[in-house]
This record gives structure tokens, sequence and C-alpha cells, in this order.
């Protein structure tokens, strides 16, 4: 197995929609996740986010749209007849003018929505292309700076989700020390094929912070239960991902089997929790119930042969 390196990496920037990742150069139009002003392709200070150019778009359509208003309301006048006509057009110009910047401002909103789709839509090759390339400029450094380069295809893929770019960061993780209190992500990194460096990370994951464990990777283990029981430690990755599953409810209520088939495997503590929930629901999953029983007697009668001393709680579920 190889050493595994300690590093830190950027807590991830969350945004409410994947594109507000995305920024566009003004004076070239390419389009990279990676950075936030400078164009990694002609090198100005250029970058902007996608709000603001599909702003800058509807704001020019808009200006164009009064400019022609008001190219009419003077076609109107020259071509009339006497000043009263010239009069009656110049006002009847102004009033529509004004009219039509009205009806602008308050469609502004629902203007910016569609041209950020009619952008994404016209665009689509383009942004494609982009990533792509900020994807060769993770890969540039993923042997000289690999927690650089992870953090560059987290961005990446925030917005290109696909099995490489998952399976890639899975890999890089796994070459890292990972502790408590990094930014881990899991539930992006959940792929559709088996990958055994990502039933590794989500093992470790389980470990560190169980409430990472959600139900896209319990379904995953479930999927993946073979190749991963096969794996070496893989009854480890499968028992911690039990163990977290069995802090809420609802995943015991969901996959009941899944945990009955690791209760073996848990530690005391997540043995306990799983007792609770269940003399919490009676007369539900009697099965599990019958494994968990079943395990906390046979470690209470080793201990008994050991002569430890028990906590008073232990004496629960004899008779
Ligand atoms: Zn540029």
């Amino acid at each position: 197995m190889k050493t595994k390196t300690a590093v830190t990496f950027k807590p991830y920037e969350r945004t409410e929609y994947a594109y507000e990742k995305l920024r566009v150069c003004r004076k070239c139009g390419h389009y990279t996740v990676l950075s936030h002003d400078v164009c990694p392709v002609c090198g100005k200070h250029a970058l902007i986010d996608v709000a603001t150019a599909a702003r800058r778009e509807a704001r020019k359509k808009m200006q164009s749209e009064l400019l022609f208003a008001v190219l009419l309301t003077l076609l109107a006048m020259f071509f009339a007849d006497t000043v009263l006509w010239m009069g009656i057009s110049a006002a009847v110009g102004a009033a529509l003018t004004a009219m039509l910047w009205f009806a602008q401002r308050r469609s502004l909103e629902a203007q910016l929505r569609i041209r950020t789709d009619r952008m994404f839509a016209r665009d689509r090759d383009r942004i494609r292309h982009g990533l792509i390339q900020d994807i060769r400029a993770a890969e540039a450094r993923l042997q000289s700076e690999p927690a650089r380069a992870y953090e560059m295809l987290r961005e990446v893929g925030t917005l290109l989700r696909n099995d490489p770019i998952r399976g890639l960061q899975a890999e890089l993780l796994q070459t890292f020390v990972l502790r408590r209190d990094m930014d881990l992500l899991l539930e992006p990194l959940i792929m559709d094929g088996f990958s055994p460096h990502l039933a590794g990370y989500i093992g470790e994951v389980a470990k560190l912070n169980r409430e990472l464990i959600k139900e896209s990777a319990i379904r995953y283990c479930l999927r993946y239960e073979p190749q991963i029981r096969n794996m070496n430690r893989g009854e480890d990755i499968l028992a911690a991902v039990a163990g977290a599953a069995v802090r809420m409810k609802r995943y015991i209520e969901l996959y009941p089997e899944f945990i009955r088939r690791y209760v073996h495997k848990l530690p005391e503590e997540r043995l306990e929790r799983l007792r609770d929930l269940l003399s919490q629901h009676a007369g539900s999953f009697p099965q599990l119930k019958l494994e968990a029983d079943e395990v906390y007697r046979m470690r209470h009668r080793e201990r008994h042969s050991h002569g430890r001393m028990l906590p008073p709680r232990d004496d629960r579920g004899e008779s």
C-alpha cells in the first residue's frame, strides 16, 4: 500500500447553483471554473460570472430596443406634414418609449433567466471545452501538487458530473491522510460504477464523520457489496457504513438487512445505539433485533469469562 501524504486543502465554497462557479472571459469568451479574475487563455483580467454576463447581454438588448423606439419616433416626426402632427408623433413616441422602458424594468428578472438559459444553450460547446481545459490543468498537477489538483477537480466536478472525474478525486483522496476537520465531500463523488478508491474513501469518511454518510453512500455500498467484501479490509468498510447508518431511524427502516449483516462487527457504542433505537420500536425489525441481541449476549458472555466488571446498563436484555 502506498504511504499517504499529509495535506491541507481549502474548504469547498458552496453556491446555491452549480453554474455560479463558472466564469466567462469578456475578451475571448473562454469559460473556466478555476480562476476568478485572470483568464487562463488570454491572460487578461476579464473574467466575469455568468449572472453578470447575462445581465450585460440583457441590458444591451434592452438598450437597442429603446434606441429603435426613439428612432421610430424621430422617423415619424420627420415624415409629419404639419407642426401639429410633428408634435403628436413626438408625444406618442415619447409615451411609447417610456412605456417600453417601464415594461423592461418590470421584466428584468425574467429576462435575466431567459438570457442565462440562452447563454448556456448557445455556449454549450465552449463551456465543455473550457471545463476540459480545466481538467487538463488539474491533471498537470497530479504529481507535483496533488492537493491542488484535487481542489481543481472538485471545482470542475461541480459542473461536470461523470465517473472519470469522480474516480480521479476518490483516487487522490485515498493518497491523503484524511482528518475530521477537513471539508470532505462525499455525495458528489458517488459514482455509477464500482471503484475501490471510492469504497475505501467511503469507509474512511464513515469513521471520520458519520454525518456525511447519507442514503446515496449506503446504496452504493449495498449495490457493490460483493466487490467491497472482496477488498482488503472490505468488511471493515461495510461495518463502518452500517455503523454510520444506525444514527438514523430512517436508514434502519430502509436497510435493516444490510445493517444486520454487519452487526457483529459494530463497535460497542454503535451496537448500543442500534439496540436503543430498536427498543423504541418494539415489534419492528425482528431479524435485526434478534441479531443485535445475539451479538450483545455473545460479547457480554465473553466479557464475563474474562472476569471484567460490567457497566450497569449491560444487565438489560438478559433473561
Ligand atoms: Zn480570455
